[in-house]
């Protein structure tokens, strides 16, 4: 198995298919830096610049650092960075990745928080001691206080706030940790933090020793799965919107296509013809449906009040004969019904609850299909499926997914 990073593991789960093309096929694109990585880039040469002169006992001023930022920002520019936005400049860029700056410098001056141990560092993480199981990464800036406290800093440079569980589920600082601690022999705690420049925010996460080793067996799973995977399926969803494979991926290869197409091309493409054709049939389909259930509700109710007028309990027709019943159907809690729970208890104390309760065949292939369950339990469950070859369509109109 070779060396994973935490960029290589977060591409797989993104969408495998997306892993295929630049892990396995090594399909290199020509991807344009935009003007948010380059900003982050510069924001983090500087925090760099910041740290290592002051392990050298070098403590930069405000307008060094700044001036330095706006060197770099100089220096590395080409014309090649892509803005997109069209409201926003390149100064807007350079004038926020100074204030951020300018607010961490402000924020803690004059930096003895902590003592630097490196910065930018790369750590190589095997996972079960076996070297079966590696990650790398790299540090922004790994610390120390006393009393065995290592701190972990990530710089963010992006324009959104994570909510608390993107936190607390993230796997890329923990992971680091875990490198840590096999590093140092002395280490009695971790803080993970985040730097959110942007907002000058900082958010600080300790992880206990058993988490860490639910994000050890997590992450050794997913390698688990890449390695033993035959299939890379397509697994679409915003991100898309950035995948510089788009272009070649069979979701969105079509649409490049007709892209290039002239008005009447486009038209008289194959494709367009039958994906149109297939939705008018489901359309017509849909409302023919709905017209005969609308017949059939008519009917039902204009034959039971001929039942009830006329006494009869079975009513004759020459195809068929419909029996009238009248009666109470029986209504339990529903999933989202709280006496729900309690009605489970009751059965399973009355032995009942083995014989009531089934599989949700629907809910596990979601399970497997989503790959969220673990390698070696998967495995066993795997163990009893049939596979039968399947072939569906689905329709997506006014952001709604039909399957028919
Ligand atoms: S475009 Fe979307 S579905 Fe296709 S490879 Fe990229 S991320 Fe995956």
């Amino acid at each position: 198995m070779g060396i994973y990073s935490y960029s290589k593991l977060n591409c797989y789960l993104q969408c495998p298919r997306k892993y295929k093309f630049a892990y396995i096929d090594k399909i290199r694109t020509e991807v344009k830096e935009t003007i948010e990585s380059f900003t982050g880039n510069r924001v983090h040469d500087t925090l760099k610049k910041l740290y290592r002169d002051l392990m050298y006992e070098k403590l930069n001023s405000l307008e060094d650092l700044l001036d330095f930022l706006r060197r770099e920002w100089e220096r590395k520019w080409n014309d090649g960075i892509l803005i997109t936005s069209k409201e926003y400049t390149r100064e807007n860029y350079l004038k926020m990745a100074e204030r951020f700056i300018r607010d961490y410098y402000k924020r803690y001056y004059p930096f003895n928080q902590s003592r630097t141990l490196a910065v930018e560092e790369r750590i190589l993480i095997d996972l079960d001691g076996t070297g079966r199981y590696k990650v790398q990464g790299f540090i922004d800036r790994l610390a120390y206080r006393d009393g065995g406290i290592y701190e972990i800093h990530d710089y963010k440079t992006n324009m959104t706030l994570p909510v608390s569980e993107y936190l607390e589920n993230d796997i890329q600082l923990p992971l680091y940790a875990i490198g840590v601690k096999k590093r140092y022999h002395d280490v009695k705690e971790i803080r993970l933090i985040w730097h959110f420049l942007a907002f000058d925010k900082e958010v600080e996460i300790v992880k206990s020793d058993e988490e860490l080793e639910n994000i050890k067996r997590k992450v050794i799973d997913i390698i688990e799965r890449i390695e033993r995977s035959e299939e890379f399926p397509a697994k679409p969803s915003a991100l898309c919107e950035w995948c510089e494979y788009k272009p070649i991926c069979g979701e969105f290869k079509h649409r490049y296509r007709l892209e290039e197409k002239t008005l009447d091309d486009f038209l008289s493409d194959k494709g367009v013809q039958l994906v149109d054709r297939y939705a008018d049939l489901v359309e017509r389909r849909e409302r023919f449906l709905e017209d005969i259930d609308k017949e059939i509700e008519k009917v039902k109710k204009e034959l039971i009040d001929f039942a009830e007028r006329e006494g009869l309990d079975t009513v004759y027709g020459t195809k068929a004969r419909a029996r009238i019943v009248k009666g109470k159907r029986l209504i339990f809690p529903r999933r989202d019904d709280e006496r729900r729970e309690k009605l489970k208890e009751v059965l399973k104390k009355h032995n009942l609850w083995e014989e009531l309760a089934d599989i949700d065949v629907y809910k596990l292939s979601k399970l497997l299909r989503e790959g969220s369950l673990p390698v070696d339990v998967e495995e066993e469950i795997r163990s009893y499926q049939d596979v039968e070859e399947v072939e569906k369509v689905y329709l997506s109109r006014f952001r709604e997914d039909k399957e028919s």
